[in-house]
């Protein structure tokens, strides 16, 4: 492996804008899953700390964060978007060595992504207004939109920096204050993007981050009385479990949870592009992407030509060292992870389907939790590996006979994130387009995001949207205001 520059420092937790040690004094190491050695030990929350960087979160949004000018506010926001892109080489590292993703996707896509959040939401800050509402001459009626307060976020480690942008950017845009908690596996570019938002100008107690435990820290965010909002990033299992949690102290919720993605190649599409949007839509990310194109629904009559040069392409895309340049297939992010997903290999045999490419481990310099690119055709929809997520290089290939046939078969999982469409028929595309229930579907591409864009689900996806304007209804709401004229 290639990693010879500088150790990484321990991690503190973020509180009231200080690094710090868990009160407990409790500490987790956290690995690189290419070497499957430590990256370094990291302060873990207990729900004494959540409490302390609650408070801290709910005195700075009373305070400093209130007070300040939006102009201000999106000043700060602007410029912890431009430490990022300052800092870009280091929180690149970070992320790899604690997720494994290949250094060309940290480097050159989230780093943008992240940084992209902060510049696109700092715009808003100035832009959220209400209205004057003509109701009656004896009143002056108008709407103010305000913060919905203090905004519990917890986040998963496939995306641990990117995630930091999508919840932050619109959150502290419409004026809440955050206490985040990153994904025990990843938290090291949420702790150093932390430490940036402190130099930004942000004022102390409006980022607080809080590496920890899901079952401890995490769950002591969502029950906390001081919390007025949870929004959250990962598992269905889970977001059930935290809006029930969030019930009882009726938090509003956000929920993004996984998905079982369609990517329908018609016949008629140009096929070059479909295949390389075929590939990239399940092995980008390693495969553990929420949106991942893990279903590919082929159209019968290109089927087995589609397949075979599909099975070529996976078979050259060889796992190895995350951080070479040219790498595109990293290491999962932990053990349980590689076991899971290689389960699953086994299960799509045991069902009937083809394994025509990859289906093992295969590690880089005899470690690491790699995984080959893996192609299962022949797979039927009612297969466990066309209904569950995966969440690794893992694609399942399905024949659809015509149009209908392809969207019944799409629509027939029970999540509902994304989608992809390969048409060069332009009618066609809409017609499925409008049809598909997902929250995004791409039409002759694949995996494309903005900071402009709303992104979320529909199903057992979740709901609500992160991005774009409409994120900004998550995280403020509408106080209606009556002055008696007459
Ligand atoms: P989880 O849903 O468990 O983890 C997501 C986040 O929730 C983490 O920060 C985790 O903390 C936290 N968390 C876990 N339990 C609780 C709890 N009781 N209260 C509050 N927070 C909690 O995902 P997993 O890591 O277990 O991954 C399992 C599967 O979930 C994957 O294989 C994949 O299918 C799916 N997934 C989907 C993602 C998506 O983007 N939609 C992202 C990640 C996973 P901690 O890290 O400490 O567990």
């Amino acid at each position: 492996m290639s990693d010879t520059l500088a150790p990484v420092k321990p991690g503190k937790l973020i509180i009231n804008g200080e690094a710090v040690d868990a009160a407990s004094g409790a500490t987790f190491t956290t690995m690189n899953p290419a070497t499957e050695q430590p990256v370094t030990t990291v302060a873990e929350a207990g729900a004494e700390d959540v409490d302390r960087a609650v408070r801290a979160a709910r005195a700075a949004l009373e305070g400093p964060w209130r007070k300040m000018r939006p102009a201000d506010r999106a000043r700060a926001l602007h410029k912890l978007g431009d430490l990022i892109l300052a800092n870009a080489d280091e929180i690149a590292r970070l992320e790899t060595l604690d997720n494994g993703k290949p250094i060309f996707e940290s480097r050159q896509i989230d780093i943008g992504m992240v940084a992209g959040c902060f510049h696109y939401f700092s715009g808003w800050a100035t832009k959220l207004t209400g209205d004057t509402v003509p109701v009656n001459p004896a009143f002056f009626t108008y709407t103010l939109r305000e913060p919905v307060g203090v905004v519990g976020a917890i986040i998963p480690w496939n995306f641990p920096m990117i995630m930091v942008g999508w919840k932050c950017g619109p959150a502290l845009a419409a004026g809440n204050t955050i206490v985040l908690k990153p994904a025990e596996l990843t938290p090291l570019t949420a702790i150093r993007i932390g430490e940036l938002a402190m130099e930004a100008g942000l004022p102390p107690g409006v980022l607080n981050v809080l590496p920890g435990k899901g079952s401890v820290a995490g769950e002591a965010i969502v029950k906390h009385p001081g919390v007025d909002k949870v929004s959250f990033t990962g598992s269905t299992e889970v977001g059930r479990h935290l809006m029930k949690t969030a019930a009882d102290g009726l938090k509003k919720v956000t929920l993004e949870l996984g998905g079982k993605s369609p990517n329908i190649v018609f016949a008629d599409a140009d096929l070059e592009a479909a295949m390389r949007g075929a590939t990239t839509g399940i092995f980008y990310g390693k495969g553990e992407v929420c949106a991942a194109g893990s279903r590919l629904l082929v159209q019968r009559s290109i089927y087995d030509e589609f397949v075979g040069k599909l099975a070529e392409r996976a078979k050259k895309m060889v796992p190895s060292d995350p951080l070479d340049p040219k790498s595109r297939l990293g290491a999962l992010v932990s053990e349980k992870q590689m076991k899971s997903v290689l389960g699953y290999v086994e299960t799509g045999v045991k069902e009937g389907a083809q394994l025509v490419a990859g289906g093992q481990r295969q590690p880089v310099d005899g470690k690491g939790w790699f995984v080959q690119a893996t192609v299962l055709a022949g797979v039927d929809n009612r297969m466990r590996v066309a209904q569950e997520e995966i969440f690794g290089p893992v694609l399942a290939v399905i024949p659809f006979e015509d149009e209908a046939d392809a969207i019944a078969q799409a629509n027939d999982v029970p999540y509902g994130l994304a989608s992809g469409v390969w048409t060069q028929d332009v009618k066609k595309a809409h017609r499925v387009a409008s049809r598909l229930h997902a929250g995004t579907v791409w039409v002759n591409t694949y995996n494309f995001y903005d900071p402009a864009m709303p992104f979320g689900g529909m199903k057992a996806s979740g709901f609500g949207r992160d991005l774009g304007a409409a994120s900004l209804d998550e995280y403020s709401q509408v106080k209606s205001v009556w002055i008696q004229m007459e």
